[in-house]
Parts: C-alpha cells; structure tokens; sequence
C-alpha cells in the first residue's frame, strides 16, 4: 500500500497528496456529523457506498459536458481527483421544500416549489456555514461575478441532469449541495469545475411512491437503516458491488 502524505481531514473525507503534481486522492471514511459537527456517528460501509455513488454521478455529469475534478476510482474507499483551487461556498438547490428552507419559512416539508432554488452557504464551520448572497459573494472577492455565473449555470444543469437521472429509478431528487474550484490548466486558463463529492450525504433523495428517505436524513432524524439506505440508491442505480460493500485497506498516512 503506498504512502501518501495527508493534506487534510474533513469530517467524511481525508485528502491526500496525489501520485502526480495536480492530483489529490479522496478517501471516504464512514464517519458521520449533522448539525455542524454536534452529532456525531459511524455508518458502516457509507465511504464504500459514496465513493462508488459519487464516481458514478460525476462520471456521467462529465460525459454530458459539466466539468468535473474527477479523474478515477482507485479503490473501494479512494478516487483520484484534480487538485483545484476550493471556491469557499456551498451552493444547494432545491426541488421540493425540507430541511432548513421548511424551517426558515414554515412550508411543508414535500411542497413542490414554484421553480427551483438555488441557495449560497458561507464554508466555515466556526460561522456554522451561514447563509450569504450574491453581493456578499462578490463583495468579499470569495468569487467574481463571472465566475458566479458559470456556477449557477452548472449548478442548474446538474438539477435538470439528476433530476431526471433520479427520477428515472424511482427517486425525487429533493435537494443537494455542490462545491465548486478553480482548475488552472498549464496554459495558465482557468475552469470552474464541479469539485467534492454527490452521495446521499449531501442530496435528499425520496423514494417517488412512499417518500420514504434514503439519504443522511435518516442518520440526521435518528431515522435508522442509514446504510440500508444508501445501499438502495446505489442498487438502484445499478453499481452495488456483487459481494455488497466490502472493504479494503486504506492508505497508509505519513503526517
Ligand atoms: O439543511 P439544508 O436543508 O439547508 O440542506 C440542503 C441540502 O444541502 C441537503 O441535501 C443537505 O444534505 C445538503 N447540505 C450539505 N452540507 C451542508 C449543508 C447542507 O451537504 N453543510
């Protein structure tokens, strides 16, 4: 197993340094927060699960045109990505109103929503991610006004992809988050690039007959059978390894 030095660990992913310049390597662990990081827990076998999940959909987003940092699944738990420069916000859109939208505005959770949403979270943990605007975005230089205008055009590309991937067996895609980077080519042009990852931890995915949940949710309200869930998307979308979500080692880390 080689050795690889880590760059950082996040509370689903470690990053490591990649075999070649301009790489990194995402490793999936089976770690899970809510809440900011108040909830804590381990859902056995979610890294397998997300790591094969999120191969899938950003290999498919790529082959429709949406640019992507993902470069191959290495293994059960790794995959190679490009190493970009991380624009520090989340960007959610949203379908169907949950979560923190039927909160802030007291609609039901499940209401279709007159068109769909995109909304911009702050990444800071110590802030708690707070919700910010366009202005602030260009304001304090997180991303120019071009650069904003490419990510909400992705970003409503990937609904309109999802969606109808989703829908295709048998999920309402609800809602998701993506992250997007800076990849500087070696003619010194830079792309925005879809970046992290697509799984059921950062997207509501409802069954479309019974609405039952099959996304962190159940992990989230304490729901259970979070892994039974997860293996339902993946099944679904035709990628459950044969055997289930077996493991293999993971890397060995040089700090
Ligand atoms: O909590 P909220 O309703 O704002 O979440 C909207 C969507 O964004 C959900 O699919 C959730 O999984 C995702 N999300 C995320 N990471 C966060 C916040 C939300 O993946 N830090």
């Amino acid at each position: 197993m080689a050795r690889r030095r880590m760059i950082y660990e996040g509370k689903a992913k470690v990053i490591f340094e990649g075999p070649e310049p301009g790489t990194i390597v995402q490793y999936f662990k089976d770690d899970a927060t809510a809440f900011n990081n108040q909830k804590k827990g381990t859902i056995t076998g979610k890294g397998v699960l997300n790591n094969r999940i999120s191969e899938y959909l950003m290999n498919r987003l790529n082959q429709m045109g949406v640019p992507t940092h993902f470069i191959r699944r290495l293994n059960m738990r790794e995959q190679l990505v490009r190493e970009v420069e991380i624009i520090p916000i989340e960007v959610v859109i949203r379908n169907i109103a949950a979560g923190s939208i039927s909160k802030r505005f007291g609609i039901e959770e499940g209401t279709a929503l007159p068109r769909s949403i995109v909304e911009y979270y702050f990444k800071n943990d110590q802030l708690n991610d707070p919700m910010v605007s366009e202005e602030h975005i260009t304001a304090f230089g997180w991303a120019t006004i071009q650069e904003l205008d490419e990510i909400v055009a992705l970003s409503l590309r990937v609904n309109d992809y999802l969606s109808g991937l989703f829908l295709g067996i048998g999920i309402k895609l609800v809602d998701f988050k993506l992250e997007f980077g800076r990849l500087w080519h070696e003619n010194g042009d830079m792309q925005i690039v879809l970046a992290d990852e697509i799984s059921p931890d950062n997207c509501r995915l409802w069954d479309s007959k019974t609405n039952e949940k099959l996304d962190k949710d159940r992990f989230r309200r304490d729901m259970g059978n979070v892994e039974g869930a997860y293996q339902e998307v993946a099944r679904r979308l035709g990628i459950l390894p044969e055997s289930g979500p077996a493991d293999v080692q993971g890397t060995d880390t040089v700090q």
